[in-house]
């Protein structure tokens, strides 16, 4: 992923080009779909200096696959990151964004406004692994700090937080990862890097559910661990995986050896090697297919958000909405400055009844699909508290912005007067 020209390129021209050439063999001008796991040795030699890492080269399709490598270099691209390591979900993603940085023992710090899913790993099966996560409210940044311990090995938080609409003050958080010598990484499914480049505003990694607003279509799982390069592994001695000598490759450091790339290197060449969450080729094309019109529908999204959240807002069966797009929302500060494109497509509001009302109108939908997925073309809807949140207790629910009367909708790219009058419609169908 060396500097090519490519990288000059204004974004959206970045999101149809990067990572992606003509076919050298037949001119295919579309990336192809490698669906091919070995790839052919020289000779010994060369298999052998590609097993040590010593030359960059596809092996086997479980590490590196060239349709996968395309995306990685569009999404580093994007991100104006050094490096990116695709695999198979965004939860695979942050498995392997942390695989480098922990030891059995170790600990984190992560936003309690997060993805539910997101929540029940890090909490749950994480504990597993004897990772240890502890939960504080972002929006007082002063709560990381007073968390911190010498064991805490990173800061994770989401830029716009699912399914609440809530924006993280980045910059802040970045400030107090830098002071403890420990990367702040951020999950920016929710706004893209369209919307956020949240390494300009000081992330040092990135992960992405790419299953969302990238593949843009609800075809492709998928997810991407994304390095800034900028971050010093050996400034302290936190970081042994990557800056002390690595027994299965003759002792190799890797912070030494691969310098800005050390961390890509390791999630592939350890990370892939041994955790197995490879990305599909076939789902990597998907996604690269998506990426083309990123801009175009990002910004159609926020357009669509801001007129069914305005729309909300006047509506007498509506409690309150949570979009950080609107005046009225105290978020709306952030969102401006880290976001100022729009404040994504995914927010919630809440029905008047509680958790019945919320429930029919979610049933009510006819144009809106109701299911757990989100960043589609298509509109959706859900009631988190009897869905995606319901593995939480009432107190994590709450914390998390999915409180029983709490509906998310993730707004599509579909005709706002049609999107209006079906939530128009369920709201009455609710109410009698
Ligand atoms: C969906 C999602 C995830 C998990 O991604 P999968 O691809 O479903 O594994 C993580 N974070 C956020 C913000 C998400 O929306």
């Amino acid at each position: 992923m060396s500097e090519t020209p490519k990288d000059r390129y204004g974004f959206e021209t970045r999101m149809i080009h990067a990572g992606s050439q003509p076919e050298p063999v037949t001119g295919a001008r579309q990336t192809p779909i490698f669906q091919n796991i070995g790839y052919v040795f020289y000779d010994t030699d060369h298999a052998a200096s590609l097993f040590n890492l010593q030359t960059f080269g596809f092996i086997y399709s479980r590490l590196t696959n060239p349709t996968v490598a395309a995306l990685e270099e569009r999404l580093a691209s994007l991100e104006g990151g050094r490096g990116a390591t695709c695999c198979a979900s965004g939860h695979a993603a942050q498995i392997l964004a942390f695989f480098p940085l922990m030891e059995p023992g170790d600990e984190f710090i992560a936003s309690n406004r997060l993805y539910g899913g997101s929540i029940t790993q890090f909490g749950k099966t994480f504990r597993k692994f004897d990772w240890r996560c502890s939960f504080v409210d972002v929006d007082e940044p002063e709560n990381v700090r007073r968390a911190l311990t010498p064991r805490t090995k990173a800061i994770f938080t989401e830029s716009i937080a699912n399914p609440g609409g809530v924006i993280s003050d980045l910059e802040a958080l970045s400030a107090i990862a830098r002071e403890a010598g420990i990367p702040l990484i951020v999950d920016n499914t929710m706004a893209t890097p369209y919307l956020c480049p949240a390494f300009q505003w000081g992330a040092d990694l990135i992960v992405h559910s790419t299953t969302k607003f990238l593949s843009g279509n609800g075809t492709s799982q998928g997810g991407c661990v994304i390095d800034s390069g900028t971050f010093d592994w050996a400034q302290n001695d936190k970081f042994p995986a990557l800056a002390a000598p690595e027994e299965a490759y003759h002792g190799l450091v890797f912070a030494e050896t691969f310098g800005d790339m050390a961390y890509t290197t390791h999630s592939h060449a350890v990370g892939l090697r041994d955790l197995g969450s490879t990305m599909a080729p076939m789902n990597a094309f998907q996604t690269l297919l998506g990426i083309e019109t990123l801009s175009l529908r990002m910004a159609r999204h926020c357009d669509n958000a801001l007129g069914v959240a305005s729309f909300l807002e006047q509506h007498e069966q509506v409690a309150w909405v949570s979009y950080a797009g609107l005046e009225s929302s105290p978020y709306r500060a952030l969102a401006a400055k880290y976001m100022p494109k729009g404040a994504g497509s995914v927010f919630t509001f809440g029905v008047k009844g509680g958790y019945e009302a919320g429930i029919k109108v979610v049933e009510s939908c006819d144009l809106l699909s109701h299911l757990a997925n989100l960043g589609d073309a298509r509109s959706l809807v859900l009631h988190p508290a009897s869905t995606t949140h319901r593995q939480l207790t009432d107190e994590q629910r709450i914390a998390a912005g999915a409180g029983p009367d709490v509906i998310r909708l993730s707004i599509g790219l579909e005709t706002l007067d049609d999107i209006t009058a079906d939530l128009e419609q369920a709201l009455k169908r609710a109410a009698s």
